[in-house]
């Protein structure tokens, strides 16, 4: 096995720079497509180029109520008299004669000749409602192209909109549902097993005995795993026995990526790096210098199965340390970025923001440290602060947090006003 003091062990850095470049390796091979209805895109990763069907907008497009003119002919001097109103669903209209001006609301076609639209705000109006001018009220001034958006000026006919391993969101919908798309080809989702290993562990619904705990780490995996663009596989309990865990990975590697909890820490029990070796794993590295999460074990399989969306010729596995801070954090920082290149994602985490610290934070040096904390986004500089915890056992923590406070590894002082990092969920 491998030497586990901590000086042996890759950096934070090291590790995720290893752990990016694996991605970015399987990023290469392109897993299955699959067609989906626009609605149901949401939340996938695209696999095709969306085109501009026609130029965007379609024409001239008013951004405002008020009048198509001339910027140089208006002016707070002199009346100009309005000759014609058009209406968004109105055909592009005009031309608009000489010293005139066009009623136009919000959307509609910008009449030909015209070459502003000034607000309706910004005008005064004169005469009957048969014969009616308007001027600027003084001292307004226009200038050519205000409250315009040029034809074509979002996007040419034919350009690429979008491009294959964009994620689809609200946004990427309206894009695609201005194009006419109804249908949207979409990667399949990679597979994620989830398995959880430990002689306490008990399922959800049973009562736990003495020393038992119910396993929450499956359930919590499961939720990212689906929030990643993965297809959560949660398999059975596996027991701290050579054989429970053999058996169970031997299931559990037919999976497009393979996550396992607890069990890989120096204690007697910790069975699961001895039991990946026997299943034939390749490790790139036992152990990175951070806390929580510094057993985190990082290999792969060779593939049996055909089952797996991508033709990789092996399956890669995360074991995660079974507290379920570490489990969380190690799945953010190392196999959040590998699943989302199963999932032919083009942006690939984790996240990192910048937030002001309200209180100092003290660390002994030597470990990169993600600490439960919980950051407000209220105030134009968000603000974070550690939340009270027992250690990576404490669920209630965690859930009172909202996002994780680096400490960098050479820290031992962070100052309460100074900017840290923070690592999103
Ligand atoms: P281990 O990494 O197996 O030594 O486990 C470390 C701690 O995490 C122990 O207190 C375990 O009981 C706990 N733990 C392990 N797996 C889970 C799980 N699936 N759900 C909740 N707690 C767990
Ligand atoms: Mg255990």
């Amino acid at each position: 096995m491998a030497d586990r003091s901590t000086d042996a062990l890759l950096s934070y850095a090291q590790a995720a720079d290893f752990v990016a470049a694996s991605a970015q390796r399987l990023a290469r091979s392109r897993p299955a497509t699959e067609r989906v209805k626009l609605a149901a895109g949401a939340g996938r990763i695209l696999a095709q180029t969306l085109y501009a069907d026609s130029d965007q907008p379609p024409f001239a497009r008013s951004t405002r109520d008020g009048y198509a003119c001339r910027a140089a002919e208006i002016s707070s001097h002199r009346l100009l008299a309005v000759t014609g109103a058009t209406r968004a669903g109105d055909a592009p209209s005009g031309p608009l004669p000489r010293h005139a001006v066009w009623e136009i609301m919000t959307g509609a076609p910008v009449p030909r000749g015209a070459d502003a639209v000034v607000m309706i705000e910004h005008v005064e109006r004169a005469g009957t409602t048969a014969e009616t001018a308007i001027r600027l009220v003084s001292p307004r001034t226009i200038k050519k192209g205000e409250n315009i958006v040029a034809r074509g000026a979002q996007a040419r006919k034919g350009a690429a909109l979008l491009t294959a391993g964009a994620h689809i969101g609200a946004a990427q919908i309206a894009l695609a549902a201005s194009c006419g798309a109804r249908e949207l080809a979409v990667y399949a989702r990679p597979r994620v097993a989830i398995l959880s290993t430990g002689d306490e562990l008990v399922a959800i619904a049973a009562k736990p005995g003495p020393g038992q705990i119910r396993n929450s780490s499956s359930a919590m995996l499961a939720a990212m795993v689906r929030a990643a663009g993965g297809e959560p596989w949660i398999r059975p309990i596996a027991r701290d026995t050579a054989k429970s865990l053999d058996a169970a990975i031997a299931r559990a590697r037919e999976a497009d990526l393979l996550l396992i909890t607890g069990g890989v820490s120096a204690g007697k029990s910790d069975l699961v790096e001895p039991a990946l070796a026997r299943a034939g794993a390749r490790f790139h590295f036992t152990g990175v210098r951070i806390q929580p999460g510094k057993p985190v074990v990082f290999g792969e399989l060779r593939r049996r199965s055909t089952k797996q969306i991508q033709s990789q010729n092996s399956t890669k596995c995360l074991g995660l340390p079974g507290n379920p801070v570490s489990s969380a954090v190690t799945f953010l920082l190392f196999a959040a970025p590998i699943l989302a290149a199963l999932a032919g994602r083009i942006d690939r985490g984790p996240r990192f923001a910048q937030a002001r610290l309200t209180e100092e934070v003290k660390a002994r040096p030597g470990l990169t440290r993600f600490l439960p904390a919980a950051c407000t986004f209220t105030a134009p500089v968000p603000e974070v602060a550690l939340v009270q915890w027992q250690g990576s056992g404490d669920l209630a923590a965690m859930a009172r947090a909202n996002c994780y406070l680096v400490v960098p590894e050479d820290s031992q002082l962070l100052e309460a006003g100074a900017t840290a990092g923070i690592l999103l969920p």
